[in-house]
């Protein structure tokens, strides 16, 4: 088993400054190609500016760099795969960031909490979305599960209630957890406000069970957009066994 770390580009958040990466994640098996959430919507790149009004995104911030290259078909290229390779989809939440190219795997199982697929369409941003929920065979997971052997997606909730995480047990480096938002970064439990979460004290919880985890795990915390960690992270075409 292997994990290739995905650049979706990067986005500007207006309130702090703050630069961010958006990531995804492409987890390979012996059979299984698992793409970990899809970035932006397309329509970013032709006209950033008009969609993020449209989207309600304007106010918040700003996509600083999105070409073609920085969506799931560019980045799976990196690795020699395309959109149809993809046998499972991912989605740890359906914020903007996370969902806007959930509907281009058409061979792809998604896997999703129950809790995010019961709502009509992914939350996206502000009680609006410009994506809908894929025809394609759903796992809306209730409890948590194990994807593929060594491959866990359990719920981390807080940011959204039905937020969730993964563990990937990788044969050389161990266990690796990506918390996507359940961590955004690592100064959020200096901060302790957990404020851009749906219930701030359910986030903090997952927080730190998941920090605990990390701790007795010994493993690798990737967190969802931290700027340090962004830059030190090798992106695909690099993998991490
Ligand atoms: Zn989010």
């Amino acid at each position: 088993m292997r994990l290739a770390i995905l650049d979706y580009g990067l986005f500007e958040i207006y309130q702090n400054g703050r630069q961010i990466g958006i990531q995804g994640y492409l987890i390979q098996t012996a059979n299984r190609n698992i793409l970990v959430d899809t970035g932006f919507h397309v329509d970013y790149i032709a006209d950033p500016f008009g969609v993020a009004l449209s989207d309600g995104l304007g106010k918040f911030g700003r996509l600083l760099d999105y070409r073609a290259e920085h969506n799931p078909h560019g980045q799976l290229a990196l690795l020699g795969l395309t959109n149809i390779d993809i046998t499972d989809l991912v989605i740890t939440h359906g914020h903007i960031d996370h969902v806007g190219r959930i509907e281009e795997f058409p061979n792809a199982r998604l896997w999703v909490s129950q809790r995010e697929r019961s709502l009509p369409t992914p939350s996206y941003w502000d009680g609006r979305s410009r994506v809908q929920w894929p025809a394609i065979p759903t796992e809306a997971v209730p409890h948590g599960c194990e994807i593929a052997p060594g491959v866990l997606f359990f719920p981390t909730p807080g940011h959204t209630m039905g937020h969730y995480s993964l563990t990937v047990k990788l044969p050389n480096l161990g266990m690796v957890i990506l918390a996507a938002d359940a961590i955004s970064r690592p100064d959020e439990f200096a901060d302790d406000t957990w404020s851009d979460a749906e219930d701030p004290n359910v986030a903090r919880a997952s927080a730190y069970m998941l920090r605990h985890l990390s701790a007795e795990r010994n493993a690798w915390l990737i967190y969802g957009h931290c700027p340090q960690q962004w830059l030190v992270l090798r992106k695909a075409p690099y993998w991490y066994d």
